[in-house]
């Protein structure tokens, strides 16, 4: 096929699409708002996702779907699949479009999570707290992202609501965050990049850095944790597994069903970057070459960071992407640079 369909028209969408053209595809971009993927991809549908004709027309228009947001309508999946497959697949999409079935999903292959329970509604809320003891996070199942939807509660006594289903977690002691970008082939192939450190401020991540200075059994058990998830999700595509280092080992913290902002730095560090990666996967191409040939520092800017633009324009060893976003508005992601170091 020669037209990779996207669901999503955000920054990832964009990044996705520059991947595709270079590879020689054509890519048809779906989404409900404005956005910046509008300005490189072929053809854009700016429709809701309830828009069923318009939802036809674009998996018509498309050999493959894939997306670069995870929490599209059950609904509106069900129509695109009856038409052409979506890549990853539903269950890596219903999996991670909910904190408790992605915990129970970790938990049910194996793997460490935070301590959690769900809390459906509010009169959960007291025992969940007097199980898992404070501090803890309680964070909406669905739809949260860049830290929005969580409350942190100091004390057991504590008493605040998010007003939707949402599950406690027991606070993690970490050490340092990491993540695995990992991709799997079409034919079961599985390639992991080199695990980065991520710094979080406000909840939003800050910087990624490669190499991320840990000893080279863990970043092992860490590339093996998310090839174990990509296999049991029989996963085509890229996949963010984001990861807490503890002293007593690595405890997942979420995954992401797409490529993912602590993979940013590929674009410097590698010869084919998480955004190829992921076209080639979904097209049933062979993975490429995610070796890392250079150390890096990937860095958001973030709001107000913009400022910072005309010094880092000039700055050797410093690769700028910006996102086409209108207004710098507080907290909102506006573009990022990787620095070689
Ligand atoms: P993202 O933008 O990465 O999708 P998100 O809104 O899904 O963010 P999380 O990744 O769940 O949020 O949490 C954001 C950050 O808050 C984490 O990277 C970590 O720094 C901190 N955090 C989250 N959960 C816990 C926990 N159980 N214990 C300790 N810190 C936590
Ligand atoms: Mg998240
Ligand atoms: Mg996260």
């Amino acid at each position: 096929g020669s037209t990779i369909g996207i669901l999503g028209g955000g920054q990832l969408g964009r990044m996705l699409s520059v991947a595709a053209s270079r590879l020689g595809y054509r890519c048809h971009v779906y989404e409900p708002a404005a956005a910046p993927a509008g300005d490189v991809a072929h053809a854009v549908t700016n429709a809701p996702y309830e828009d069923q004709a318009a939802l036809r027309a674009f998996a018509e228009s498309v050999d493959v779907i894939t997306y670069e947001f995870e929490n599209v309508p059950t609904a509106a999946l069900d129509l695109l699949e009856s038409i052409r497959p979506i890549r990853p697949n539903r269950r890596a999409l219903a999996v991670s479009q909910d904190r408790l079935t992605e915990k129970d999903f970790l938990a049910g292959i194996g793997l460490r999570t935070a301590p959690y329970r769900n809390v459906e509604t509010e009169a959960d809320l007291p025992a969940a707290l007097a199980d898992l003891g404070a501090p803890a996070i309680l964070k909406t199942r669905r739809m949260g992202y860049d830290g929005k939807g969580q409350i942190r509660f100091r004390d057991t006594d504590q008493r605040d609501w998010t007003g939707v289903p949402s599950v406690l977690e027991g606070f993690v002691d970490f050490t340092a965050e990491i993540s695995v970008i990992v991709a799997r082939g079409a034919d079961g192939q599985v390639a992991a990049y080199d695990p980065g450190l991520n710094v979080h401020r406000e909840g939003i991540l800050r910087t990624t850095t490669v190499p991320c200075g840990l000893p080279a059994s863990l970043l092992t058990d860490a590339v093996l944790m998310a090839a174990r998830i990509v296999n049991a999700l029989d996963y085509v595509g890229v996949m963010g597994v984001e990861l807490f280092v503890t002293p007593q080992g690595l405890v997942v913290n979420e995954i992401a069903p797409r490529v993912h902002n602590s993979g940013h730095w590929t674009q410097a560090g590698c010869a084919v970057d998480q955004f190829e990666q992921h076209i080639r996967a979904v097209a049933g191409l062979p993975l490429g070459d995610g070796q890392r040939y250079a150390d890096v520092e990937m860095e958001n800017l973030i709001g107000d960071d913009m400022a910072r633009l005309p010094e880092l324009l000039r700055k050797p060893r410093v690769q700028v992407h910006l996102y086409g976003k209108g207004e710098a508005r507080p907290g909102r992601k506006m573009g990022h640079v990787n620095r070689l170091l």
